[in-house]
């Protein structure tokens, strides 16, 4: 360990992901405060981070992504599966598949009806959070009352379509289900193309939205490889952070104003238990001075279940081996000179909120269509490689909850994570029903006739018993955990934080990053953790009883 070294700023922010990067920038931009933003992961600059078919070699090994092992998980016969998260500035921003996607409304009236009533009259409704949204985005094509085109966000229509993404998207409305041209517009029901958060297959993340920009401004000290272990708390202030840098030397840099706790669901609560706020017994157990009580630390972990059904193509169909050979060669020429072609696609360009239950409720299930024989890295090697359409479907509101905790006191050490994604019977439920209706999409219309056979699940006994079967054994994360510090009302045992995401019990340290939310939003997060991260920093600034613009309200 070196000597200990002291720096001040205005703020620090702790984690450049989605959410750190907007509150920082955002802070920076009022006026002459100097913020410090540690992030532990590496540069954002690197060809793989940007081009949008990277994200498979991320998800299968890279130095780019923190992988968390779960604890064995019982209901899934002891299965550990991996859940990664970035490691890099931008956080999942840098990594993620872009899918643009803010959820529906009623996840945020959910949220204000939680925590309307109290805490100085801080709102979450849709029309405060759109506000937002639309501050953000940089929408090529949909510029109306839902959505913004000049924020700094580029968001995109999908500069490839595969043949295989068409074919599902007919095979759903075969199905009885609506196009919707904008998942994220008035309705969320339907089959449609997604929107990217990129631009002519180059990403756009928070790094190179918010942060890129700044990088000449003295305001903004961004340190990479700087890893926070604990935030240090005199008088029941938080005053200051103490972190490694790349060669192992340990610092503390002090914060005249709040501290933003930013390093995402799973690690927040860990650095919040490491500082002696988490519930009292389990730091007690690991050897930590309990400062402030708070049970709900590392509690109500939500993440989205993924289970795909997977078949093999009659013919040579999809991105199968697009990235090798003349393919290869075609197609990175084409990328480079035009910025157009299959290397501009993440590879999951269509996708389907619908719920197979009842067909007119909110949707329960979102699905992705993947053209290829499709797992994560714990399940690569289950089925040949070969031509082949994977259907993802993934539980939008999931009752399952799991947890985060300690795994000692050493601040390296990587947190215990039990998701116990599907323990919930009507999350198994909804899941099983799910499969079915996207495997009956792989066997009928337009896509059915280049479908050789469904490999996962089989068939052909497709009982309840079976079909759980094999949920338990693919399910995994869609790579959105949540939920470890919420925000709630005050007599909410397990609230964190107040509703201007301001931890209980200490003062100047908001969390700000999904960690924060009362429940998980029905779609992909990273645009909601970008809206906290502007919604954070309007707090800190005094700026969120601002009336939101007219068409919004
Ligand atoms: C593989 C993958 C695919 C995804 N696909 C999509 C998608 O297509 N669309 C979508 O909307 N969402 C997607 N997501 C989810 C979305 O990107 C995340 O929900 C979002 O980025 C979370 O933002 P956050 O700010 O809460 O945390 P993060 O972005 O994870 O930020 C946390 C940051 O803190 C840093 N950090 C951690 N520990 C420390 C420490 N001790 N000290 C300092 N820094 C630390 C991390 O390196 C990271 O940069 C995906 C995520 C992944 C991982």
């Amino acid at each position: 360990m070196g000597v200990m070294m002291a720096e001040e700023y205005d703020h620090i922010v702790i984690g450049g992901g989605s959410s750190g990067c907007v509150a920082a920038a955002r802070l920076v931009a009022d006026g002459d405060r100097r913020v410090l933003m540690l992030e532990a992961g590496y540069s954002h600059h690197h060809p793989l981070l940007n081009m949008p078919p990277g994200i498979f070699k991320l998800i299968a090994g890279s130095k780019y992504m923190t992988y968390h092992h779960t604890t064995p998980q019982q209901h899934l016969g002891g299965r550990v599966h991996d859940i990664p998260q970035g490691n890099v500035l931008g956080g999942g921003s840098s990594v993620n598949a872009q899918v643009y996607m803010r959820g529906r409304p009623s996840d945020y009236d959910e949220w204000d009806e939680i925590l309307r009533g109290e805490n100085d009259g801080a709102q979450w409704d849709w029309s405060t959070v759109l506000h937002h949204f639309k501050r953000i985005e940089g929408n090529n094509r949909l510029q109306n009352d839902l959505h913004g085109a000049e924020g700094p966000l580029l968001v995109s229509d999908p500069g490839h379509i595969d043949d295989v993404s068409r074919w599902f998207v007919q095979s759903v409305q075969a199905m009885g289900e609506p196009y919707n041209h904008d998942f994220n517009g008035s309705a969320q029901r339907g089959v449609g193309f997604y929107q990217f958060t990129n631009r002519s297959g180059k990403r756009s993340s928070a790094a190179y939205a918010y942060v890129e920009p700044l990088k000449n401004d003295p305001r903004l000290t961004v340190k990479l490889h700087a890893t926070v272990r604990r935030i240090e708390i005199t008088d029941g202030r938080a005053t200051g952070v103490t972190y490694k840098d790349a060669s192992g030397r340990e610092h503390t840099a002090f914060s005249r104003s709040d501290i933003v706790l930013s390093a995402g669901a799973l690690i927040t609560p860990k650095l919040l238990m490491l500082s002696g706020l988490g519930p009292a017994e389990h730091l007690t157990s690991r050897g930590i001075e309990t400062l402030v009580d708070l049970p709900g630390v590392g509690q109500n972990l939500i993440d989205h279940p993924e289970v795909p059904v997977i078949s093999v193509a009659n013919g040579p169909y999809g991105y199968y081996k697009q990235g090798v050979g003349w393919r290869m060669l075609k197609n990175g020429l084409q990328f480079k000179m035009f910025g157009s072609g299959p290397i501009t696609s993440a590879g999951l360009e269509a996708g389907a909120f619908i719920n197979p239950v009842d067909r007119d409720a909110p949707p329960s299930i979102q699905a992705f269509c993947v053209p290829i024989v499709y797992l994560d890295r714990d399940l690569q090697a289950v089925f040949d490689d070969t031509y082949g359409v994977s259907i993802t479907t993934v539980l939008v509101k999931p009752k399952s909850r799991g947890s985060v905790e300690l795994r000692s006191d050493d601040p390296y050490d990587m947190p215990l994570v039990s998701p116990n994604l599907l323990l919930d019977p009507d999350d198994m439920q909804m899941m099983v029903e799910g499969q079915r209706f996207f495997r009956e999409v792989l066997l009928s219309g337009q896509l059915g006739k280049r479908i050789e056979k469904v490999i996962a699940p089989a068939g052909p006994d497709l009982s309840d018993e079976v079909m759980a079967d094999h949920c338990r054994r693919f399910v995994k994360t869609n790579y959105h955990p949540a939920s470890t510090a919420r925000m709630g009302p005050d007599g909410d045992r397990e609230a964190v934080l107040d509703a201007r995401m301001r931890v209980r019990g200490v003062s100047n340290l908001r969390v700000c990053d999904m960690s924060a939310v009362p429940n998980i939003n029905a779609g992909n997060t990273n645009a909601p953790a970008m809206m906290l991260g502007d919604r954070c920093a309007d707090f800190i600034l005094g700026l969120d009883r601002v009336t939101p613009p007219p068409e919004a309200t």
